[in-house]
């Protein structure tokens, strides 16, 4: 049971992505699963090549379509671990409509969002996460945009699991993933994950000095989605822990008619040849 491969990452030195994929490989060890029982499936960007690099199904997606594959796979054969990942510009901007329907169709998969502030594959961009004044090649002046809260916005559209880490930080990393995948339904994990590259102003040192643990904040409640709205408005989103877990929500797989037991792949599916081949004229 070893869910590291032969593949070299080509990831920048320092990169916040490496403890990212250090983490999802811990946790799948701690959780007892299989390489066969794990898919990771990804979008594109620096962060998008971590399917590749971990011994699992994988699939290296298109820009902003983690999810959609992700959910899909998971209809298709429920027993599969799926871990959807991908950065702050594949899931918050090109991919945001799929980030928000998946968050409250409440599939049960894990998406880890490699936040990073920037886009890092095209040598460095103001992304909808980058802060206000945040100067780059397509902000000269600074970015005069809000940036995008993720959290709150997961939690207003329904989210049953909502955390955050910093890839300095492996340990409370491994033990959210461990948790978010134990959870039953759609888990969000955004990823302090600094692109060392580019991003100049969120560095680890910038991220050491502002982010507060909740796992140090004696009697925080992570059940109470008021307060969760809360902590994270008077922190400005700079916080790290299981910040809100609803239990009491099924999956939607779990009710979804004829997908309790099992998912397609597991189906014994009737069908005559004569149909089938009807069925796939259709789509022809
Ligand atoms: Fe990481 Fe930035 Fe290098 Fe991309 S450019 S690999 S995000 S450090």
């Amino acid at each position: 049971k070893d869910f590291r491969n032969n593949v070299k990452p080509n990831w920048c030195p320092g990169c916040g992505d490496f403890s990212v994929q250090a983490s999802i490989q811990r946790a799948a060890v701690n959780l007892g699963l299989e390489p066969e029982q794990l898919a990771v499936i990804s979008g594109i960007g620096c962060s998008g090549r971590i399917s590749g690099y971990i011994n699992a199904y994988g699939l290296h997606g298109v820009h902003g379509r983690a999810l959609p594959i992700a959910q899909g796979l998971k209809m298709a054969n429920r027993e599969l671990t799926v871990i959807a990942s991908g950065g702050d510009g594949d899931g918050f901007a090109i991919g945001m409509g799929h980030t928000v329907h998946a968050i409250r169709r409440n599939i049960d998969i894990t998406y880890i969002v490699m936040d990073n502030q920037i886009y890092g594959l095209t040598k460095g961009q103001t992304s909808p996460r980058s802060g206000e004044g945040f100067k780059t090649k397509s902000t000269p002046s600074g970015s005069i945009e809000t940036p995008l809260a993720p959290l709150e916005m997961a939690l207003a559209v329904g989210a049953t699991f909502v955390a955050q880490a910093f890839s300095s930080n492996v340990k409370q990393l491994t033990s959210i993933i461990e948790a978010a995948v134990q959870h039953k339904g759609f888990s969000m994990v955004n990823v302090f994950s600094p692109c060392v590259t580019f991003n100049k102003v969120n560095t680890y040192d910038w991220f050491r000095e502002h982010v507060t643990d909740l796992d140090e904040t004696p009697g925080y409640d992570s059940s109470n989605r008021m307060a969760a709205m809360s902590k994270l408005m008077e922190t400005s989103g700079l916080i790290t822990g299981i910040i809100y877990q609803d239990t009491s929500r099924k999956s939607y797989e779990d009710l979804v008619p004829g997908f309790k037991a099992e998912g397609l792949a597991n189906q014994d599916i009737k069908i005559s040849k004569e149909d089938f081949e009807k069925l796939v004229a259709e789509f022809k």
